[in-house]
């Protein structure tokens, strides 16, 4: 059980930091939980009249330093640091916060938010955008930005479970109360207001519909059989444009369909749960979906582009919105395209892990993402995590594992494993990140012995518990 107060004091006490000083640089992390954190603490920055300058990055790695110091003399870092508390304090000496949700390292240091230090799990509990909110309220009336935190929760997959639970219920209930989110059952497939309907149902990965994934023909079919129409008044419907009943009717087939074929009743489970809008948004943009919106910051961060999200995220519903739809169009061509390189070369198999290497043919920054999508589609059993490896350039290897929360209960941590091989193998390696999610880099000559070094590691943690 966490310390909410606590916590609530140490964000206080970063509030007071930031209120004797002016002048931030903000580093902040490439994803939708770290653009959405990055935002509010932007947000939050501004409306206290603070000056600031922003950037997005990949990791804090040692070669990311000097472009660091560019930035600012009192630097806030927003959902990573915690992991590298040493290596900010050798070159910032005391010039710096913290405000993360990944697992600490023991270093001490005074103005060090983290979930994770108050008794909360940072992985399912509470995101970076969720701390940042804690954070934001401490220094003015920030209430609003408490959407920002729904949807990099969601980002982050923290609503995995069906809905958003723990400290992210709280501010949740906030939102809503605030009337800046609302939230219902429904359907939980992706693309409720953006997606006709048969691609709805055709692009659907979590769950697999049997037969009506990657068929527009079998979707056509089974929504003219419910006697659903396809299009009204000339244009394609979206989920949320169909009326109650008819989504009622369609949510209920949906389900026995799945029954029809089989599909194990977990699988069932994830089809209904909470969906999140945004109420403060246009009722047919993407934004008004807490889902479709992290989609959006995830494909401009994951393609180089994370200022245009955080511009979008800070409010902008014009130039940037724009941008950021036509990323989105080449996020998902690239993870099609990931996904079948995948699936036709097929993945090997290690004692503890299955393991793909995509070479330079898949992004670094979206290979976590391709290994997650096969992993959670039932490509690959998730009776083992998988690793899989991309070139971000000729020397090194960046290396995303992911996991099931059932391998996590069983001994699995992919965050602390990277942590430890990328220590044994010293210079050059490094990493981190969550149980079930995590990622590092390393020498391309360090292959082997990354993966011998971390299948060793795999299974003496599955061994410690089962033992
Ligand atoms: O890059 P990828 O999507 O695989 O990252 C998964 C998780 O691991 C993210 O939460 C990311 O912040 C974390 N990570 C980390 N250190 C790294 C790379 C990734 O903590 N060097």
């Amino acid at each position: 059980m966490g310390d909410l107060a606590a916590l609530q004091d140490k964000a206080q006490e970063l509030a007071n930091w930031v209120k004797e000083r002016d002048h931030f640089g903000v580093l902040y992390n490439y994803d939708c939980d770290g653009i959405t954190a990055g935002s509010i603490v932007s947000l939050a920055l501004e409306r206290a009249g603070k000056q600031y300058k922003s950037l997005a990055l990949k990791q804090i790695y040692s070669d990311t330093i000097d472009e660091i110091k560019q930035l600012g003399d009192n630097l806030i870092f927003v959902d990573f640091g915690s992991g590298q508390l040493d290596l900010l304090e050798k070159h910032f000496g005391q010039n710096f916060i913290v405000i993360d949700h990944h697992q600490p390292s023991s270093h001490p240091h005074p103005f060090h938010l983290n979930p994770m230090l108050f008794g909360f799990d940072g992985g399912t509990e509470i995101s970076a955008s969720g701390t940042s909110f804690l954070f934001a309220q401490q220094l003015g009336d920030n209430a609003d930005l408490a959407s920002l935190a729904v949807v990099g929760a969601v980002g982050d997959m923290q609503d995995q479970k069906g809905k958003l639970m723990g400290l992210n219920r709280e501010i949740l209930l906030q939102a809503t109360e605030t009337g800046v989110v609302s939230k219902k059952i429904d359907l939980r497939l992706y693309g409720r207001i953006s997606r006709p309907l048969i691609s709805f149902l055709c692009y659907s990965t979590s769950p697999i519909l049997p037969q009506l994934t990657g068929s527009e023909e079998n979707c056509s079919r089974f929504l003219s059989e419910l006697d659903i129409e396809l299009k009204k008044a000339g244009d394609w419907q979206s989920y949320e444009r169909l009326l109650p009943e008819e989504r009622r009717k369609l949510s209920s087939a949906l389900i026995l369909h799945l029954h029809k074929y089989n599909v194990p009743e977990w699988k069932i489970k994830e089809l209904i749960g909470e969906v999140y809008s945004l109420e403060k948004e246009y009722k047919r943009s993407p934004l008004h979906d807490a889902k479709e919106f992290s989609t959006l910051c995830n494909a401009c961060g994951r393609h180089g582009n994370s200022d245009i999200a955080r511009r979008v995220c800070m409010g902008d519903r014009e130039e940037y919105l724009e941008k950021a739809m036509a990323l989105l169009v080449q996020h998902r061509t690239e993870l099609r395209n990931g996904i079948q390189l995948m699936q036709s070369q097929g993945v090997d198999e290690w004692d503890s892990f299955y393991f793909f290497d995509a070479e330079d043919k898949i992004k670094d920054s979206i290979i976590g993402i391709v290994a997650g999508m096969m992993y959670g589609s039932g490509n690959i059993p998730p009776n083992k995590p998988i690793i899989a490896f991309s070139r971000p350039n000729e020397a090194e290897i960046k290396a995303s594992g992911r996991g099931t929360s059932d391998l996590v209960r069983k001994g699995l941590n992919i965050g602390n494993a990277f942590k430890a091989v990328c220590a044994e193998l010293g210079a050059g390696a490094e990493g981190g990140g969550h149980a079930p999610a995590a990622g590092c880099k390393f020498p391309v000559e360090k292959k082997e012995a990354f993966l011998k070094l971390l299948d060793k590691k795999f299974t003496a943690d599955f061994a410690q518990v089962s033992g």
